[in-house]
């Protein structure tokens, strides 16, 4: 038994496991090498290549994720950039069949209208809305992923088949959030981690591809390949 988090930049702590992902977050779309759609593209391409990740696996799932990206109304990157590279990863992701980590501040109605006709899961991370915003994603199709930071009625009414947890930025390990998380939903640790590894293939992902951290090991294993920032 692992303790799934699906979003990371630390190393992971021992009996941890996480999902790799590869993508651009919006925060940094101004780096020069990272700007236009097909840019975005083709350096993700190229961090899964050099990460040495097999992306046709034709009816085994996928060892990976695309993000985390999406788009924020408070950062100071123009959103017009912020839209043309979200939209060249969404379009990763249903070229490739992998799940979609997204960032989402403030623009969650420009998330549901780019959303509309894709067909791979996108999990809203980091998520810290009220029910009633939370039910209007369900609705749509995303999982939920919860951090430290969240609002815990959310917590407590979301479908465990559409729940993950996550550190994000924080360094922390993230049994302690299994805990608080179990406490608030009236089940145990151990069950709500077992749900959150079996949720993994209702969105494609393998459990056998996972990074995983084994006891005491000292080996840098982070899920995030954009370790930069949350
Ligand atoms: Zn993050």
């Amino acid at each position: 038994m692992h303790y799934l988090n699906i979003h990371t930049h630390h190393p992971l702590h021992a009996g941890e496991t996480t999902i790799n992902a590869f993508g651009v977050h919006p925060w940094h779309l101004n780096d020069d090498a990272t700007n236009g759609a097909a840019q975005v593209k083709e350096h993700i391409r190229a961090a899964i290549r050099a990460a040495g990740m097999n992306v046709l696996r034709d009816g085994q799932g996928h060892p990976f994720a695309i993000g985390e990206c999406g788009l924020d109304r408070l950062t100071a990157i123009p959103y017009d950039v912020q839209l043309a590279a979200f939209q060249a990863q969404i379009e990763l992701s249903e070229e490739l069949g992998c799940p979609l980590i997204l960032h989402c501040v403030r623009a969650v109605d420009d998330v549901l209208r780019m959303k509309h006709g894709t067909r791979q899961a996108w999990i809203f991370h980091g998520f810290r809305g009220k029910p009633q915003q939370m039910l209007q994603l369900l609705d749509h199709g995303f999982y939920i992923s919860f951090g430290l930071r969240h609002n815990a009625e959310s917590l407590s009414l979301c479908p465990a088949e559409r729940l993950f947890l996550e550190t994000d930025d924080t360094p922390l390990p993230i049994s302690s959030l299994y805990a608080t998380a179990a406490a608030q939903r009236g089940t145990t640790p151990e069950a709500l981690a077992a749900q959150c590894l079996q949720n993994l293939s209702s969105i494609g992902l393998t459990q056998t591809d996972l990074p995983v951290r084994q006891g005491s090991s000292s080996q840098r294993t982070r899920g995030c390949e954009d370790d930069r920032t949350p």
